[in-house]
């Protein structure tokens, strides 16, 4: 099958790159030439395991990336489009979803056959009909159900691991206003057999991507407050608490032969400094506005935001409790992308916990093993030193903070033996044991 990928980004790329390796012929669409030419010569613009590797397999052979969207669409019989889809502050910013859709309706006008449109981004629902469709009707001039397709299919990649996510999916959600146009997407996903696949109006696909996500966000907020309570309260660690409620057969059944199944989801049930990345919080305060539109209060949602805004004050706190002057504090930050895996700063807890620390003139050491580069962009005026290795993190610290649970601070206890050091440690991921260095504190351990 023949298909356009619009919009290269984490999803648009990992999408393209699958599915040609899958067996389609691909050709990724993005307006950003340099991203286009990067993946022309086989190189990711975007830190992705595996990813480099699957483009190099098939770029110049079942996948190409251009420029050209009107030739591109010409040249297929589908399009995806994974542009960007941010929260505006006020509500989901639909710019960039419009102008593609304008884009690829005035190509569809110059096509003979049929063409099939499926939204890949993740929209608020009604997006695929009442924004997209009319775009595409007015800019080809022809008929939706007629003369060309709509369809919505949800990512639920995730990145880090986006590779193994796309490749080895656990639903496939195929949204449309008609069979022909689920058709098209089944065709699309037809190499992934063995999949529960959920055909259904795109209005539905679209609210199972934000309830999946919220579900998740609401799990974390809802941890972190226990997590908070407990550190209140004293004499009880949430860690304990969380491993008690894991327990429960119905978040880890208990197996007929006695074996624990414990699910991925009770790692959303965990206190830590708080959610982040390009899907969490922008998807669940996109879902509160538009449900407010509809005259719903939103309140539990609305929580679950106020309390992950707060969250990474709870690493700053801790740090504060042990110097009262932070001017000049030698502070090393661990972790600084908003999870393990990726080089995404985007909405990372780190970025508070870092401004505020270069506001009050801390002396700040970050190490990331790969969100360097893409920090820098952030923290654009400096008041950061990048290190290039933990141990050069560790030089002359008085504070280690952990905000990112990267496998390579593990080790963090036996390195400080090694070099004889011994630094307050704020794990914001309660991923040492507290015993394991000596002066410790954690999020979810009384303060
Ligand atoms: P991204 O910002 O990484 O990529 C978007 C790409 O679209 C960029 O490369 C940009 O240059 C390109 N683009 C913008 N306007 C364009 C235009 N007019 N023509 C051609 N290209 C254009 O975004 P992303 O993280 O891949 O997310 C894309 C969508 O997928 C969003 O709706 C997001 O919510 C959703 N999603 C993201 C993830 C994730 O983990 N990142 C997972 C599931 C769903």
């Amino acid at each position: 099958m023949k298909i356009s990928v619009v919009g290269t980004g984490y999803v648009g790329l990992v999408s393209g790159v699958c599915l040609s390796d899958k067996g389609h012929d691909v050709i990724c669409v993005d307006n950003d030439v340099d991203k286009v030419d990067q993946i022309n010569a086989g190189k990711s613009p975007i830190h992705e395991k595996d990813l480099d590797k699957l483009l190099q397999k098939n770029i110049g052979g079942r996948l190409k990336a251009t420029t050209d969207l009107k030739a591109a669409v010409a040249g297929t019989d589908v399009s995806l489009i994974a542009v960007g889809t941010p929260f505006d502050g006020n509500e989901i910013d639909l710019s960039y979803i419009k102008q593609v859709s304008a884009d690829i309706g005035d190509a569809i006008k110059d096509k003979s056959g049929y063409h099939v449109v499926i939204v890949k981004s993740t929209v608020v629902p009604g997006t695929t009909d009442t924004v997209v469709l009319p775009i595409l009707e007015k800019h080809s001039g022809k008929k939706a159900g007629k003369d060309f397709g709509v369809g919505m299919n949800p990512e639920f990649l995730r990145e880090g691991v986006a590779i193994q996510d796309f490749m080895y999916p656990d639903r496939i959600v195929i949204g449309g206003i008609d069979e022909r146009s689920q058709d098209v997407l089944g065709e699309v996903y037809a190499p992934f057999a063995g999949v529960d696949v959920l055909k259904t109006n795109s209005k539905t696909a679209e609210m199972i991507k934000y309830t999946s996500n919220s579900l998740l966000a609401t799990l974390i907020s809802f941890s972190n407050e226990i997590g908070n309570l407990c550190a209140a309260l004293g004499d009880i660690d949430a860690l304990e608490v969380m491993k008690g409620v894991h327990l429960d057969k119905r978040v880890s059944p208990i197996l007929e032969n006695g074996e624990r199944v414990t699910p991925a989801l009770t790692t959303y049930l965990e206190a830590g400094c708080g959610f982040g990345g390009s899907c969490f919080p922008k998807d669940v305060k996109a879902l509160i506005a538009h449900g407010k539109r509809e005259g719903q209060s939103m309140a539990l949602l609305s929580s679950v935001i106020d309390v992950n805004r707060e969250q990474p004050r709870e690493v700053l706190d801790r740090l504060y409790k042990h110097f009262k002057d932070i001017k000049g504090t030698r502070v090393a930050v661990m972790g600084l992308a908003f999870k393990p895996g990726t080089d995404d700063m985007r909405e990372s807890p780190a970025i508070p916990v870092v401004n505020e620390l270069i506001e009050k003139m801390a002396d700040i050491k970050a190490y990331d093993p790969v969100a360097e580069e893409e920090a820098k962009k952030v923290f654009s005026s400096g008041g950061v030193n990048y290190c290039s290795s933990v141990e050069d993190a560790l030089h002359e610290v008085d504070a280690v903070l952990i905000l990112t649970r990267w496998s390579a601070f593990e080790n963090l206890p036996e390195i400080f033996k090694r070099l004889d050091i011994n630094p307050l440690v704020i794990d914001g991921r309660r991923m040492l044991p507290k015993e394991s260095v000596e002066r410790y504190e954690g999020i979810g351990i009384s303060l």
